[in-house]
Parts: structure tokens; sequence; C-alpha cells
């Protein structure tokens, strides 16, 4: 195990244990160092991976709010490595359609008509109708909105693997559109379908939600014309 290892190891051992939780600082650089017999760089570097993981933010000056800070920021880490392996094809479009009407019509079917997280979604749809005719900043908010409904089900792993798959989900929806033959047309029936699916969860017919949503989901899709066979 090389030293930075042994660092993230005893940093992991003490959040399993308890001993640290979110909200908690590390140990200072030099004592962390002393303490676990490796040297500062060692610990410099655990700590810049973690920090990549979403698990601390690395303190910067001195003072009481100096100090590396355990954070909880599942997203962080994994939505940049699914996007990075979504450039390098190994996760393919497809598997990442699959997966989105995995945990979209789960989360479609179980999420409460009075969630608060619907409010939000609701805000999103007004936003897109009244945004000017630009791709990007469309499928920003049509993302934030399928994210909020996931969140609406409640489940903290759930809204993670959403979170997560964020930038994935924007990524290939932007680089379909160039398939597309008419975006406007596009634009317009997905906004009217994310209404109806709004519509079914507030109306507490989840099954209908989630028919929707799997619908609306592998429907862009295969209007690009990349869908064909699959699914
Ligand atoms: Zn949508």
């Amino acid at each position: 195990m090389r030293t930075h290892q042994l660092v993230m190891q005893w940093i992991e051992d003490q959040l399993s244990g308890g001993q640290l939780a979110v909200g908690g600082r590390l140990p200072a650089e030099r004592s962390l160092a002393e303490q676990l017999g490796v040297s500062r760089t060692s610990v410099r570097e655990a700590i810049r991976i973690l920090e990549a993981m979403g698990v601390v933010r690395a303190g910067v000056g001195s003072g009481p709010e100096a100090g590396t800070v355990v954070i909880s920021d599942p997203t962080a880490a994994l939505g940049s490595a699914l996007r990075l392996h979504v450039a390098t094809q190994h996760l393919p479009v497809s598997d990442v359609v699959e997966t989105r009407v995995l945990l979209e019509s789960w989360a479609a079917a179980r999420a409460k008509p009075d969630a608060p997280e619907l409010l939000h979604a609701s805000e999103l749809l007004d936003d897109m109708d009244s945004a000017g005719p630009g791709v990007d900043e469309f499928l920003a908010l049509d993302v934030r909105f399928h994210i909020a409904l996931a969140d609406a089900a409640g489940n903290a792993v759930v809204s993670a693997m959403m979170g997560s798959l964020r930038e994935a989900i924007q990524g290939y929806a932007a680089k379909l559109t160039a398939n597309l033959p008419d975006w406007d047309a596009t634009a317009a029936r997905l906004r009217s379908e994310h209404r109806e699916i709004l519509e079914a969860i507030r109306n507490g017919d989840g099954g209908r939600a989630a028919e929707l949503v799997a619908a609306h989901i592998e429907g862009y899709y295969k209007e690009s014309g990349l869908g064909r066979g699959h699914g």
C-alpha cells in the first residue's frame, strides 16, 4: 500500500467508526503525518484525492475556520467520472439511457404527490416555457427537472446516482440534437410530456407517471435515430 493510501484508509476507518462525521475536521497536516508515520506530502496527496471524491473540503489559511472539513458530495466525483467514461465510449449512451429508465421510472412510481421537490420541478417547467431558443439552456433545465422528480422519491442513493448522471445526460442529449429533424417540434413535445408526467405524479398515479417518463426518455433517444433496434 502506498503511503497516501494509508492516510486514506485511516480517514475511511475514522468515518466508518464514527470518530469522524460530516462537518468534522481532520487533524492538522503535520500531526496527522506524525501520527501515521508518513510524510506531509502523502497527507496532502490523500486530501487532494478525497477532495476530488467530494468527501472533504481542503482548508485554506489559518485560524479556527482553517483545516480540512468532512463533507458529503457524492455526485462530485461520480458525475465527472461518469462523463469521462461516457467520453471514452466505455459507458455506451444506450446503457446510460437504460439506466435512466430504470432509476426514473422507479422514482416516478414512488414520488409522493405532495413532495416539496415537485414544486421545484414545476418551476423548472415554467422556466423552460419562458427560456429562449437556446438548446443548451433547454437541456440544462430538462435534466434539472428530471433530477427534481427523482429527488421527490426520497431515496438518497437514487438521488446521488441521478445527480451523478447529470453531466452524462446533458452531454448525450446535446449531441443527439444534431440528428433531430426539427428541434422546435421536439422541444414542444418534450415540454408537454413533462407536464403530463408531473400531473400523473400529482394525481397519485405513480404507475402512469412511470410509463410516461420511460416513454419520454426512450422517445427522445429513438427520435434521434440511435435507439433503433435497442430496448
Ligand atoms: Zn425531459
